[in-house]
């Protein structure tokens, strides 16, 4: 009720305004810079009123129904997720991999880390690009000093395949961020995802080459296939990289693709043990205490 008010008020003003000047008058008077700013003011107050008023209106599978559900998805979270779940990086992460992935939504973390919080330091962007996230990878290898730099590519990539086309007609940000793609024209399948993977790992060694040189940094590239068009099995991350080693047969030999413990998670290095958090309380309901069904596992073995 009140949007409307302010949308008729606003109106009712445009209205006022544009009628001050009929047609048949003669020329009106140059309008100052502060008066053409305020009527983009309230032009932009018009439209942010009317595109409120229709969010209002949204039927079922619009915005309202979806953050519904996500704030149930979170209130479960909450629910199984205990304190203890949270302690380890209360105060400070400490993730083990800076992890630079495309913003495809089907590719998540949890087909990387069965308890990503505190461990993944992600980047994301479309292509899995070093270039147009620098800072953020910056940051993750010199600040976090995480000993590994992932890049992630997928199979069926968006972005790949519109940098492999034409794409002059979009808009200059996205122009920006295809550009940085160096793939050829015309070849948008999974050659060009691989190809991107290895640019990647490439630029990553140039950028940290004291890191990787010290021993401090691995730089690995791999490809996400959740449709099985490397015959390696659905959903199988494909290491295709490591610090520029590109080749199966040298690559299956080194240590870093060993076969990982039965019971994961990543590989436990570089990370303090966590302790072992204090029970939790019973709960029923969803203002009770929340329960440790999910315990942060401790990355580092107790012992040695
Ligand atoms: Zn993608």
């Amino acid at each position: 009720m009140k949007r409307s008010i302010g949308l008729a008020v606003a109106l009712c003003f445009l209205t006022s305004f544009v009628t001050a000047f009929p047609s048949v008058a003669a020329d009106p008077p140059p309008m100052s810079d502060a008066e053409k700013e305020k009527i983009r003011a309230i032009v932009k107050e018009v439209i942010r009123e009317y595109a409120a008023t229709l969010n209002e209106k949204q039927g079922h599978g619009g915005a309202n129904d979806i953050v519904s559900e996500i704030r149930q998805a979170n209130r479960n979270f909450m629910r199984t997720h205990g304190p203890g779940y949270f302690k380890t990086f209360l105060d400070a992460q400490q993730p083990r991999a800076t992890v630079v992935t495309c913003s495809d939504s089907r590719i998540h973390t949890h087909a990387l880390d069965a308890t990503p919080d505190g461990d993944l330091f992600m980047v994301r962007n479309i292509g899995n690009q070093i270039a147009t996230a620098e800072g953020s990878v910056e940051y993750g290898v010199h600040h976090l000093h995480t000993p590994l730099l992932l890049i992630v590519g997928h199979v069926a990539c968006g972005a790949i395949k519109a940098a492999a086309n034409d794409y002059s007609q979009e808009t200059s940000p996205l122009r920006r961020e295809l550009d940085s793609l160096q793939i050829p024209k015309g070849d948008p399948g999974l050659n060009s995802v691989k190809l991107n993977v290895n640019n990647q790992v490439r630029l990553g060694l140039s950028k940290f080459e004291n890191e990787v040189m010290s021993g401090h940094l691995t730089v690995v590239g791999a490809v996400y296939d959740f449709r099985n068009e490397m015959r390696q099995g659905q959903g199988k991350l494909n290491i295709i990289n490591v610090n520029g080693e590109t080749n199966p047969a040298k690559m299956a030999g080194m240590a870093l693709l060993k076969e990982a413990p039965a019971h994961p998670p990543m590989a436990a290095v570089h990370r303090p043990a966590a302790k072992k958090a204090p029970p939790t309380e019973a709960q029923s309901g969803e203002n009770s205490a929340p329960a440790d069904e999910h315990q942060k596992p401790a990355k580092k073995p107790s012992t040695h």
